[in-house]
């Protein structure tokens, strides 16, 4: 099967459940915005995105992003840094994301707000938060107390080459995706949290996955990054 074909079967099938998930939640079909997770797939994949009018892409490394960005006739499409990006690239990602997902740190954030300043523009960004606990997660740490993270906030949401919109958060992987629902929802929570300790509205809740986007959405996710559910395996 082409690409193409491919895709368009999964592409049905994912905008499908999240409407579902959406109506079920009592949200606006349109509430949730899918960002296609391309990592590790080639251009063709790319381009059979953007002819089926999918035009969110999330990139976890920057190095396969930029070939693609250069390789690609890009004109539309809304390139999302979802990975964890290192302070010497912070440059580069400044110029070449329309949105970090995953601001991890006060240090990444000055860099990124410097950059995007000497640039001339205002980059948004979510921070990511660890509500899982996990080692293995990137993030601050906020499972138990979110004191630092709320800390960091309050300094990042003054920093003018940044636009503070929201958070990115990941569930531990689970079996039984429901399973998911209580770190979504403490993401939500925290979001609230720092909203009104802002005074500022952060609209967006960048969380869910292929295996939990459905719980995401219950949850409030106005974003969610999906990779394998809808490009098939990666390859290796
Ligand atoms: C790879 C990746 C995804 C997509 O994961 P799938 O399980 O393939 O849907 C989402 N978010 C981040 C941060 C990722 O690195």
């Amino acid at each position: 099967m082409s690409y193409h074909d491919r895709l368009q079967h999964n592409l049905a099938e994912v905008q499908g459940r999240m409407q579902a998930a959406a109506q079920q939640a009592g949200r606006a079909p349109g509430a949730v915005r899918l960002v296609a997770v391309t990592k590790g797939h080639p251009l063709e994949a790319l381009q059979a995105l953007q002819a089926l009018g999918v035009t969110d892409i999330g990139e976890s490394y920057l190095n396969e992003a930029r070939q693609k960005q250069q390789s690609l006739d890009g004109a539309g499409m809304a390139w999302h840094m979802i990975g964890h990006v290192q302070s010497r690239k912070a440059r580069e990602v400044a110029q070449h994301f329309s949105i970090v997902h995953s601001l991890d740190s006060l240090r990444l954030a000055e860099r990124l707000h410097r950059f995007a300043v000497e640039l001339g523009l205002r980059l948004p960004v979510l921070l990511e938060c660890n509500v899982s606990g996990e080692i293995t997660k990137q993030g601050w740490k906020c499972h138990e107390d979110a004191g630092e993270f709320l800390a960091d906030a309050q300094v990042i949401s003054d920093l003018d080459g940044l636009e503070l919109r929201g958070l990115m958060s990941m569930a531990p992987i689970t079996a039984r995706p429901a399973e998911a629902r209580p770190y979504f929802e403490r993401a939500r929570r925290l979001r609230d949290t720092l909203a009104e300790r802002l005074g500022v509205p952060l609209p967006e809740l960048s969380m869910g996955m292929s295996n939990d986007y459905e719980a995401a959405i219950l949850e409030g996710a106005t974003m969610v990054r999906i990779g394998e559910g809808l490009m098939g395996l990666r390859p290796k």
